[in-house]
């Protein structure tokens, strides 16, 4: 830990009762209230006192935001600017980034309750990121083709135009940073919405975005809601791109209003139900079951990746579910500002019903409720870790995203068995395989269907691997080189040459 973290509940405490908050829009470098005044109420869900009234954007501030992100894209400030400095002022933020990350991994604990030892690891992911497209800016090339001598062909990489980011509230900041950051570096500019469930570590971005050098206009933030100021940027005829994580039914929503509108490319990142397959020949079950506690219970469950469906070879599964039982037992909610905590609160009081109906439903439809299952009577939105075995693929439990801190385990006999229950889903996210076989390890790796296959660990990539899913979980790819190309269009210059 570096020695300016604060230590202690106390210590984080005393720091978050001196925090100030930015609460207006960031419209071509100036922050204003939204232009009909609305505001939106921003909540502490672990303790549901009202932290800020938040600007709350509608359709005049899109308009006035992408009007501002076309004019100074066609300027060329930034779009045309030398990649030498979109590369240093990049790093600069990364820079500014990492100085006020206790300050910034606050305020993602403030507003959507998760501990504040995860939104630590969420600003050293988001610092990473924003440092590996930085530098990628002078690496990634265009293509000579492979004309005859008559001819020269070019492949040019161009910036695509102005990108609308539409962001989830689970990890606020790093999503932001795997959307704007290659989205900046590939030279568009960017007009961030934040979810109105965690507004407040974006329009501190902003500030940050600011000093660090970027022009106006070229980074913008428009808190508010989805159906107003989210609906306005994917309907505008002035947005080329809409870079969007969230739900599997906002990202078809997103698809119409492409359609409706201009064409735009749309890029999701959205919903998963994903399996994490432990066959019996693998090692150290205690510490495989302490990933697989880890790997849902991690963040409250609100996490696109959870290992939200245990697969488990039957020979084994009785032992293996008891072990897992066993390491979730001490990962029970706590003080979101209490550096001990594994488990905070649930974002807000829906999300808070809503996974409590999921646990309702698993025990109408004859699950085996092994672990929680009730809430606390605590004054926030707290759930303990609940476990699930005897599931099976019709269960709602079995097959819907819960975006919650419920596992539900399933039973096999054989890989074949195990494969089609992995991938009876409507979501390819993230997969898991635990074995010590890698002939099976490499079979199974290439028929499951997953954007990510994790062999013998949980989520344990870095910057260097795209991140994305297939089927109903997306069609984008977030991270590595293949994110900052995704934020170019791909240009053929054609020159005739005499021979
Ligand atoms: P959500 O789909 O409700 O909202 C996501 C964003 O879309 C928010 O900013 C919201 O305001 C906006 N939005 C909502 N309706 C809109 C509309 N009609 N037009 C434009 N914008 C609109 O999702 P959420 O509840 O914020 O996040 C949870 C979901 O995100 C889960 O399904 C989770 O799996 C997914 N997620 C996916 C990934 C990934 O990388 N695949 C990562 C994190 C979260």
């Amino acid at each position: 830990m570096a020695a300016d973290t604060p230590k202690t509940l106390a210590d984080w405490q005393s720091k978050a009762a001196s925090l100030s908050f930015e609460t207006r829009a960031f419209i071509n470098g100036e922050f204003v209230a939204a232009a009909d005044g609305s505001t939106l109420t921003s909540i502490n869900p672990a303790t549901g006192d009202v932290i800020a009234e938040v600007a709350s954007c509608d359709t005049p501030d899109a308009e006035r935001a992408t009007q501002a992100a076309r004019a100074t894209f066609e300027s060329g400030v930034w779009s045309r600017c030398h990649p030498s400095k979109r590369k240093r002022v990049l790093l600069r933020l990364a820079e500014l980034v990492e100085t006020h990350r206790n300050e910034l991994a606050l305020l993602d604990t403030l507003d959507m309750g998760k501990p504040i030892s995860s939104s630590l690891g969420d600003l050293a992911g988001t610092v990473a990121c924003l440092r590996y497209q930085a530098e990628c800016i002078d690496k990634l090339y265009g293509e000579v083709a492979p004309t005859g001598d008559r001819a020269l062909g070019l492949v040019l990489r161009e910036p695509m135009g102005v990108i609308a980011a539409i962001v989830p509230w689970n990890f606020p900041l790093m999503m932001t940073s795997w959307k704007i950051a290659p989205a900046l570096a590939a030279g568009n500019s960017v007009i961030l919405k934040p979810s109105e469930k965690s507004p407040l570590s974006a329009l501190r971005l902003a500030h940050l975005a600011q000093e660090a050098g970027i022009p106006d206009g070229v980074f913008q933030v428009l808190p508010g809601y989805g159906h107003t100021v989210g609906k306005a940027l994917a309907l505008s005829m002035q947005v080329d791109g809409l870079a969007f994580t969230g739900s599997t039914g906002v990202g078809k929503q997103l698809m119409q209003y492409a359609g409706q509108s201009n064409l735009k490319r749309v890029f999701l990142e959205c919903g998963g139900k994903s399996p994490n397959i432990v066959f019996a020949d693998c090692q150290h079950l205690d510490a495989v079951a302490q990933s697989a506690a880890e790997a849902i219970f991690h963040n409250q469950g609100e996490v696109c990746i959870a290992g939200s469906r245990l697969l488990v070879e039957n020979s084994i599964r009785k032992d293996f579910v008891a072990r897992v039982v066993k390491a979730a037992e001490h990962m029970q909610p706590g003080d979101p500002l209490d550096p001990d905590s594994f488990m905070g609160a649930m974002v807000d009081e829906a999300q808070y019903q809503r996974v409590l109906a999921y646990i309702r439903q698993g025990e109408s439809e004859g699950a085996t409720l092994k672990l929680g299952g009730e809430a606390s009577n605590s004054k926030g939105y707290f759930l303990p870790p609940t476990v699930f075995d005897d599931v099976t693929p019709e269960m709602s439990i079995g097959r819907e995203e819960i975006f919650g801190p419920v596992l539900s385990v399933f039973g096999f006999d054989t890989e074949e068995q195990a494969l089609a229950l992995a991938n009876d889903s409507d979501y390819g996210l993230a997969a898991g395989i635990w074995s010590q076989d890698i002939d099976r390890i490499m079979r199974v790796s290439r028929r499951l269907q997953s954007g990510q296959v994790f062999v013998n660990n949980w989520a344990g990539v870095d910057q260097t691997v795209p991140f994305g899913g297939v089927k109903q979980s997306g069609n984008g790819r977030d991270k590595s080189l293949h994110a900052q190309e995704k934020y170019c269009e791909v240009k053929t210059v054609w020159m005739s040459l005499s021979p």
